[in-house]
Order: structure tokens, then C-alpha cells, then sequence
């Protein structure tokens, strides 16, 4: 059967909100497809919906989501002129880590929110939404703060790791950190697409293979 093709978000959201791709529908409430504005310059990914996103159907509403507004706040930006989304639109039980297979049933979801979004600067909060989205392995304590350009679904992205507001809970000197990086997103959402790599925008012209050399009867 042909992947279905969404004119829009809500479009999208109507599918998954029945989505039984992996177990974790099972133990669910409700699916938190994401939140905000649908035509948003930044998007937030997270890791995955907690107990309060489970029962509200809304990402980032608990302890975390309260610092990730102040934080917003702080760089006079509210929830609303975002959009914020997570790896898996689903609560881990116990709010354990994200499973392999678990991210591998559910990123599509994510792919298509930022295809129909279409930002121009994804900030991943954490481990699970930097490794996901950079395609690299390099952790979040490495690679915060740096950002990286890529392409994802066709269009030229922002990619823009930053720890996510729950360490700041457990770490408040890590709050220090967050706000430092927090305090260059709006430079980083007015910056221009960097050119692709040259070998990619402007491939050389293929030079032509020598003629094979005539082969001499040597056996
Ligand atoms: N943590 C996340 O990563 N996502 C949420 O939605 C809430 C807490």
C-alpha cells in the first residue's frame, strides 16, 4: 500500500492518535502527537511524553514543561509561537528510556511533522532527540550548544542540541547552562542555510573513463 499523504498537521495527527506500531499503545492513554504553532520557525523535540503529558494529551505540561516555558520565556518567546514535539508520541512505562525498536516504530511520525512544519531551527532536548535527528552517536553533553546544519526531509534545517530541562531538575547548576544556550536560539532561527558541501552542489563533470587498453594475446 502507498504511504498516505498529509495535506496538513491535523491531517497527520487524526492517524497516529491510533497508532498501534509498537506496545507501548497498549499501556497509553491517549497518544501527544505535539503542540503549538503549526507554521513555527523552531521546533522542540523531547524524548517522550511523562505521566502528566500521558493524561493531559499535551507534551511538556509536568515539572520539565514548566522550566522549558520559563526558559522560552526568558528569551521572549511563548509555547504557542513554537511547536514542541517528542521522539516518541507515547509514555514509556514508568517513564523509562526510549527502546531501539520503540523510536524505530514511531520516528516516521516525527519525519512528517517536521516535512509539513517545515522549521527552520529543530532544537533537540536530550540524548534520544540529538542521536535521532543528527544521525550521529555523539551525546548531548559533547555536542550541546554546537549547531549543525542538515537536511531533513528535503529542506535545509538548523539542528540545535541542547540538554533537556529535566537534568536542570535533578542538576540546577545545569540551569546555568541551559540558559546560556537557550540565550542564542533567536540569532540562530535569523541565520541563512549554509551551502550544501560543494562535492553535492555543484558535482564536477564525470571525467571520461580512458578507452581500454587494447589487450595483447599474452595467454
Ligand atoms: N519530557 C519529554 O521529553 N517530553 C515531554 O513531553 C515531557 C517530558
Amino acid at each position: 500500500m502507498p504511504a498516505p499523504v498529509y495535506d496538513d498537521l491535523g491531517a497527520l495527527a487524526a492517524d497516529v492518535s491510533g497508532c498501534t506500531r509498537c506496545a507501548l499503545a497498549q499501556g497509553r492513554t491517549q497518544v501527544v502527537f505535539g503542540s503549538g504553532n503549526p507554521h513555527a520557525d523552531l521546533i522542540f523535540v523531547g524524548e517522550a511524553p511523562g505521566f502528566h503529558e500521558d493524561k493531559q494529551g499535551v507534551p511538556f505540561v509536568g515539572a520539565a514543561g514548566q522550566l522549558l516555558e520559563k526558559l522560552l520565556q526568558g528569551i521572549g518567546l511563548s509555547r504557542d509561537e513554537v511547536y514542541i514535539a517528542n521522539v516518541l508520541k507515547c509514555r514509556p512505562p514508568g517513564n523509562r528510556d526510549p527502546l531501539p525498536e520503540e523510536i524505530a516504530a514511531c520516528e516516521g511520525h516525527l519525519w512528517k511533522q517536521l516535512e509539513l512544519i517545515q522549521p527552520k531551527l529543530v532544537a533537540t532536548l536530550g540524548n534520544f532527540a540529538t542521536k535521532l535527528l543528527s544521525g550521529r552517536p555523539d551525546g548531548i553533553t559533547r555536542v550541546h550548544g554546537r549547531e549543525q546544519w542538515h537536511s531533513l526531509g528535503g529542506q535545509r534545517v538548523l539542528l540545535y542540541p541542547i540538554f533537556h530541562p529535566a537534568a536542570a531538575l535533578y542538576t540546577p547548576r545545569m540551569l546555568q547552562t541551559l540558559e546560556a544556550d537557550f540565550a542564542r536560539i533567536p540569532e540562530l532561527i535569523g541565520l541563512e542555510p549554509a551551502p550544501l558541501p560543494a562535492p553535492l552542489a555543484a558535482a564536477p563533470e564525470p571525467v571520461p573513463e580512458p578507452a581500454a587498453p587494447v589487450q595483447l594475446g599474452l595467454f
